[in-house]
């Protein structure tokens, strides 16, 4: 998946194009508002509002006349303003600086899973984890050859966990990709799914609980 980068400060932009990298997205990256809308079009937009040569509101709006490509504005103003216009005028979320690479990508990876089609590419072929297989496309998780009947909301958390098998998901991560929601109060609801989760795939895969943290999902060796 290709990144459009937009951010004139330098150790920003490197270290959020390092991380990027890391996690197997490709990152072109350009530093002004001219340069943004020359660029090859992109999977994705992160933008910066603060640019040297335009506003990024001015950037966002251009770039969103001209395509449907998702973006997501970055920006260190805490102005709530900023926020409510960057949605308006057509971003798809926003992150605030100062903000951990983490953060970035359960951004990206929430607002894919909102535009992706659901016929998309990647969803044509079932991801196989050792006996667990998740068809994506089709909503269906089977162990060896049997399916193993899921709630929707169990299906999209087991989907969002073997994402990254072995990755710590926070609380909020998982809430916000699963449920929609900007979380911070209490989750109950995904423990209850959770629990559901290791009972139906006892012997496939754990659900590690990171205390006050997180979950992460690690899937049992192959007895075979
Ligand atoms: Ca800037």
């Amino acid at each position: 998946m290709r990144v459009l980068l937009v951010e004139d400060d330098e150790p920003v932009a490197e270290s959020l194009r390092r991380g990027l990298t890391r996690y197997g997205f490709e990152v072109a990256w350009v530093t002004t508002g001219a340069a943004a809308l020359k660029a090859a079009p992109a999977d994705l937009v992160l933008l910066d509002l603060g640019l040297p040569d335009a506003d990024g509101l001015d950037v966002c709006r251009e770039l969103r006349a001209r395509s449907e490509v998702p973006i997501i504005v970055i920006s260190a103003r805490s102005d709530e303003t900023d926020r409510v216009v960057g949605l308006e005028i057509g971003a798809d979320d926003y992150v605030s600086k100062p903000f951990g690479v983490r953060e970035v990508i359960a951004r990206i990876r929430a607002v894919m899973r909102r535009v992706k089609p659901p016929q998309g590419k990647a969803a044509l072929v079932p991801d196989r984890y050792g006996r667990l297989t998740v068809d994506r496309r089709a909503a269906r998780v089977h162990v060896d050859d049997e399916e193993v009947p899921l709630t929707p909301k169990e299906y999209e958390l087991l989907a969002f966990l073997t994402e990254e098998p072995g990755a710590l998901m926070t609380r909020e991560q998982i809430m916000e990709a699963v449920w929609d929601a900007n979380w911070f109060g209490p989750t109950k609801t995904l423990d209850v799914h959770v629990a559901a989760l290791r009972r139906k795939f006892a012997g496939v895969l754990s659900i590690e609980t990171v205390r006050g943290v997180g979950f992460r999902l690690v899937l049992e060796p192959d007895p075979s």
